[in-house]
């Protein structure tokens, strides 16, 4: 987009424009979209698929360590040990775990791959979502939200009128908005506690935006070290590990770690990791 349009705001404004224009049937569509009732539909319309399709799902309990046993020429056996003292033995294996969590598993197979995931950097957010009595706020929320540049040097990294954006989200009567703070280099905040970092953020509405009134509803989500970062020399990287895990067939890294971070990324990316599974499964190399 960058590329193309000279920047990420211009080329975002040239593709609003572009989907923002009546369709062929007259209706107008948005570069926004979510799920109604929030993104848990996602996972469990894909549980459900999975289900009844006869797959065997286990939850509650995380991979603890992984290894590897020769089973025929060229095949393996992964067998992959779980935190509850089980373990499963498969013919083919996709790591969607973060990618410092597979440089752990992947470690005793090949420790260059395991070096190489681990120095993908993540970094941590937080987010504070609040519910203001729409009349207490009227005129202070204008657009979909707002991003604040580094330099302004403030709390706040970002806020989304997500009442405005999907009013699906409120009662008409209130306005949420989603506050967003923390990110690389400036993750300190996130040591703050829930209180804390609520009374930061909303000092940073009211000099911002005037809003002073107090939240009906305060919610505080924080993601720690949920958001990969694609440093400079990161698809070499991706080539070195994809090399050195070349030799474990049906052994296959997939995520927000490697092709992409946006959920229709993943999705992409797992989906290319499930052909790549059924591909080394019925013979050819994955
Ligand atoms: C605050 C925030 C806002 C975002 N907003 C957007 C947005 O608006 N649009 C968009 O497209 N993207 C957005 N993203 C990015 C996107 O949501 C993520 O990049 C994406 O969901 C990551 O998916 P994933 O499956 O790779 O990783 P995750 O969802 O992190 O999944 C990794 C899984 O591995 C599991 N795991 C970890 N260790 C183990 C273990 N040892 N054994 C077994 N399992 C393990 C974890 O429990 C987790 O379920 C946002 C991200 C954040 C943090």
């Amino acid at each position: 987009m960058e590329q193309q349009c000279g920047s990420v705001i211009r080329g975002m404004m040239t593709t609003r424009k572009s989907v923002s224009s009546p369709t062929h049937s007259n209706q107008k569509r948005t570069m926004f979209v979510s799920l109604k009732n929030g993104l848990s539909d996602l996972v469990a319309a894909l549980v459900h698929r999975l289900t009844d399709q006869g797959v065997t799902l286990k939850g509650g309990c995380a991979v603890d360590a992984l290894r590897v046993r020769s089973h025929q020429l060229g095949r393996w056996m992964y067998d992959v040990i779980l935190t509850d003292a089980s373990a499963l033995s498969v013919d083919s294996l996709v790591l969607a775990t973060p990618a410092y969590v597979s440089a752990e598993l992947v470690r005793p197979l090949t420790p260059t791959a395991g070096r190489l995931l681990e120095i993908i950097p993540y970094a941590s957010t937080a987010t504070i979502a609040m519910a203001y009595p729409r009349a207490a706020v009227s005129g202070a929320a204008e657009g979909f939200g707002f991003v604040v540049p580094r330099a302004e040097g403030r709390d706040l990294i970002a806020a989304t009128w997500t009442s405005l954006k999907w009013p699906h989200r409120a009662p008409p009567d209130q306005l949420l908005v989603r506050c967003y703070v923390g990110g690389v280099g400036r993750e300190a905040i996130l040591q703050l506690d829930d209180q804390a970092l609520v009374a930061r953020v909303r000092a940073e509405l009211a000099s911002m935006c005037g809003v002073t009134a107090a939240p009906w509803f305060v919610e505080v989500n924080r993601w720690m070290r949920a958001m990969p970062q694609y440093t400079l020399g990161h698809l070499e990287r991706l080539n070195q590990i994809e090399a050195a895990l070349s030799r474990y067939g049906g052994l296959i890294l997939t995520g927000a770690g490697y092709r992409g971070v946006g959920i229709p990324d993943c999705i992409r990316d797992g989906a290319v990791a499930a052909e790549r599974v059924m591909r080394y499964l019925s013979g050819e190399r994955s």
